[in-house]
């Protein structure tokens, strides 16, 4: 056994000099702001709006060429707006938040910001003007401070924690006995995933952008925590334009517009009621969601 010991011992030091490295990979693309393969055409244009309006039109899209996971999606939304999409896992539904923030460009069809083509706008400015709150928030190891202040680097100390308070975080931190200078992530203390989806919105809230997208997450939180996100998530998305990834339809529910997605199709669109009355794929849905929340 101790014959062993030595290169487990090693191979979870691999592992854990793997795991950051892939942490700084992330940090490093976050930092420039840019997915290696996507780069600004000679004519990019700056994007510079308070109101986005979105479109999506007759989106195409394949991860790899063999296998085509969005069939013409088509949607637009007003600015202001919310959109909630919903739908079994690997429907598309993130694809469509990749495809918005250009991680990925679309194969066919086009994405629009206020009538322009994103491929025409430079990146660093689209990305300026979107906020997202991802499932699972992977945090920098730094401190609390430094991973809300990454939504606006020059931020004031009284703008983040201004931003804390409305996510609905700042109590929390200020117990902390190293308070916002308490170092989290990988090496540091552990955050629960409400916590961690609340350090994501606070740095949405001080980055203040004008789209938003909301990449709910799939795993429960304790009900309590879900139904304070889902507020916070209302209260921040007013009068921004927001794309709700959705996993439970109690998030839908005032949604503008509800889609439905099956196999990388739209195959159903309304509002909550609309969807309600036509009696159909979401109508099932909510059956079945409400008989599973009433076990
Ligand atoms: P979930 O609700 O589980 O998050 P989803 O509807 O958001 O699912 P997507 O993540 O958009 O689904 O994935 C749609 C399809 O695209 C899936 O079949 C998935 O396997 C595939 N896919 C996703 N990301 C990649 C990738 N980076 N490379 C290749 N295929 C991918």
């Amino acid at each position: 056994l101790l014959q062993l010991y030595g290169p487990l011992n090693f191979l979870g030091f691999v592992y854990r000099e793997i795991k950051h490295a892939l942490a700084d990979m992330d940090r490093m693309f976050a930092l420039m702001g840019r997915n290696a393969e996507i780069t600004d055409a000679a004519t990019a244009q700056p994007l510079a709006t308070q109101a986005a309006a979105v479109r999506f039109d007759r989106v195409e899209f394949a991860y790899d060429p063999e296998r085509q996971i969005l069939h013409g999606v088509d949607f637009t939304i007003p600015a202001g707006h919310t959109l909630a999409v919903v739908g079994a896992s690997g429907a598309g539904k993130s694809t469509l938040s990749r495809l918005l923030y250009r991680f990925y460009d679309v194969t066919r069809g086009g994405i629009q910001i206020n009538g322009k083509d994103i491929r025409e706008l430079q990146q660093h400015t689209l990305r300026e003007h979107i906020g997202i709150v991802p499932q699972d928030t992977v945090l920098f190891n730094d401190t609390i401070y430094y991973n809300i202040a990454y939504g606006k680097p020059d931020a004031s100390r009284e703008a983040i924690i201004e931003a804390a308070r409305s996510a609905h975080i700042h109590d929390f931190i200020a117990a902390l006995p190293q308070g916002y200078d308490t170092v989290v992530g990988e090496r540091g203390l552990k955050l629960s995933g409400g916590e961690k989806q609340r350090v994501a919105i606070a740095r949405t809230i001080l980055k203040n952008p004008p789209i938003l997208i909301f990449d709910e997450a799939t795993s429960a939180l304790d009900s309590k925590t879900e139904k304070a996100i889902q507020a916070e998530l209302k209260a921040i998305s007013a009068n921004r334009t927001t794309l709700v990834i959705a996993h439970r339809l109690s998030t839908v529910v005032d949604a503008d517009e509800i889609l439905v997605m099956e196999g990388g199709r739209v195959v159903e669109r309304g509002t909550h009621r609309e969807l309600l009355d036509a009696n159909a794929v979401y109508a099932r849905m909510w059956a079945l969601q409400a008989s599973e929340e009433a076990v």
